[in-house]
């Protein structure tokens, strides 16, 4: 034991290795110093524990290696996602255009008019600069502008109804993945929860037997995530608004997943969009940025006037508010949106979910030549197989969208052990598996990072 401790190197004599003097070039001393320190005392511990029977210098400079570059690598990454779910809420939601994106860089690295009125030389709003943009696309007589929907949420129901009654149907009291649970966030923005119905139904006698002098608005929540099937009822959005008229109450939707564009023209199923809602007279309208709408992080709210007025007013707005680097990634996505044919084809989540068949099935082909090139057939067979996208992010939880998927069964590993090492890369590739097949869906895997595909697997198989 003892002449084993005596092998161990000093941390002066590694820090004059060669390749060490390269990550010092890069990485501060003090990560480095600490690093060789780790596996140093990591080696001593072994060897006391009785485990190690042998050690080698170099064996102990390859791990220094390995964990300088595992303590270097930042922890937000981008990642290639090989799943098929466009709206991937665990993989960042939508990525975005890359016009959006310029728009950040260019904003963000100078000064800018964020609260300066350009026109009178004086303070301006930073919600003005989206406001005209979503009037125009959506039809609402004003809008603005929070943090994300969860936001958007609670401050409608904090400006319309802090401590008075909001009527919800029990079939809509939703939790979306992240822990956004409408009753909770009814609670934070101090309104009062008013259930009415059953889980699966409920009646437009539920809703007007709940009105009474302390109600302050009718609360209509998308189901986004989930369905129920069988003997259900809810209200339709007709009767909603006739309702909230007749009683001079205002009607607020949470639709989730905001859409613009009617999606079933390529094929989806039919989503209701936001200049629907506007067009029937729902009062206020709230929707995410970076769902269905391909755009940053935001909280969108469009509606009538005097509710969105008193909204700007609210205390809240400043603590929820939007920063400017989202706001340039909102004007810029939304203005794509007035030229529809353009949002489809810049918008990424947009494009991913109207690409036709033929062009997955030519992608897909692509991408098994690629790795069939490199990759011999006695270390992965390669196939190319029909299958399934999902929408994801909350949106359209039963519909599956006909896919391509490369399928690959690894003839010297385990399917379980593939996966974990492609997580585990520079770029790590996400996959989904099936019946002990890894599937690459090339609906969301960008052309450009096959290579990225091809390079991973031929290190891993
Ligand atoms: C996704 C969703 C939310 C939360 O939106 P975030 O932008 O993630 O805060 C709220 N309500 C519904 C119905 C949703 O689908």
């Amino acid at each position: 034991m003892n002449k084993l401790l005596s092998k161990l190197p000093k941390v002066d004599s590694v820090l004059n290795d060669y390749k060490i003097n390269e990550y010092l070039k890069e990485t501060p001393r003090k990560i480095v110093v600490e690093t060789i320190r780790r596996v140093i005392d990591l080696y001593r511990f072994r060897i006391l524990k009785g485990e190690l029977s042998e050690i080698t210098y170099d064996e102990i400079l390859e791990e220094i290696y390995r964990q300088l570059e595992l303590s270097t690598r930042p922890s937000l990454r981008r990642v290639i996602n090989a799943t098929g779910t466009v709206i991937h809420t665990n993989l960042g939601r939508s990525p975005l255009s890359k016009s959006a994106l310029e728009k950040i860089v260019e904003i963000g690295c100078r000064y800018n008019n964020l609260e300066y009125n350009l026109e009178e030389g004086k303070r301006g709003s930073r919600y003005s600069h989206v406001e005209d943009l979503l009037c125009n696309i959506t039809g609402a007589e004003a809008a603005m502008v929070v943090n994300n929907n969860a936001a958007a949420v609670m401050l409608v129901l904090s400006t319309l109804a802090k401590g008075r009654e909001v009527i919800v149907s029990r079939g809509q009291l939703v939790e979306i993945g992240g822990s956004f649970r409408v009753p909770l966030v009814m609670e934070q923005s101090g309104a009062i929860l008013k259930e009415v119905g059953t889980t699966n139904r409920t009646h437009l006698h539920d809703y007007e037997n709940a009105i009474n002098e302390n109600t302050a608005a009718i609360l209509k929540v998308h189901q986004s995530n989930y369905r129920i099937l069988g003997f259900t009822e809810e209200v339709d959005i007709e009767s909603l608004i006739a309702l909230s008229k007749k009683y001079n109450l205002p009607l607020v939707e949470d639709i989730g997943s905001g859409v613009f564009i009617d999606l079933s023209k390529y094929g989806l199923s039919y989503e209701p969009t936001v200049q629907n809602s506007v067009k029937k007279g729902v009062d206020v309208i709230t929707f995410s940025g970076d769902k269905l709408l391909g755009g940053p992080q935001a909280g969108i709210i469009v509606g009538k006037k005097k509710y969105i007025d008193a909204m700007k007013k609210n205390q809240l707005t400043r603590a929820l508010r939007i920063d400017k680097f989202t706001l340039a990634a909102l004007e810029e996505t939304l203005r794509l949106y007035l030229d529809e044919e353009k949002a489809v084809k810049e918008i990424p989540i947009l494009n991913m979910l109207t690409i036709s068949r033929e062009v997955l099935k030519k992608r897909a082909q692509k991408l098994s030549r690629m790795i069939k090139k490199q990759i011999s057939e006695d270390r992965v067979n390669v196939t190319i197989k029909m299958d399934f996208s999902t929408v994801g992010g909350g949106a359209m939880p039963l519909e599956t969208i006909p896919t391509y998927v490369v399928a690959l069964e690894p003839k010297r590993k385990r399917v379980e052990e593939v996966e974990n090492e492609l997580r585990k890369k520079e770029i790590p590739v996400i996959v989904r598996i099936s019946k002990d097949v890894i599937l690459l869906d090339v609906r969301t895997i960008f052309e450009d990072d096959y290579e990225v595909i091809v390079d991973n697997l031929n290190s891993i198989l």
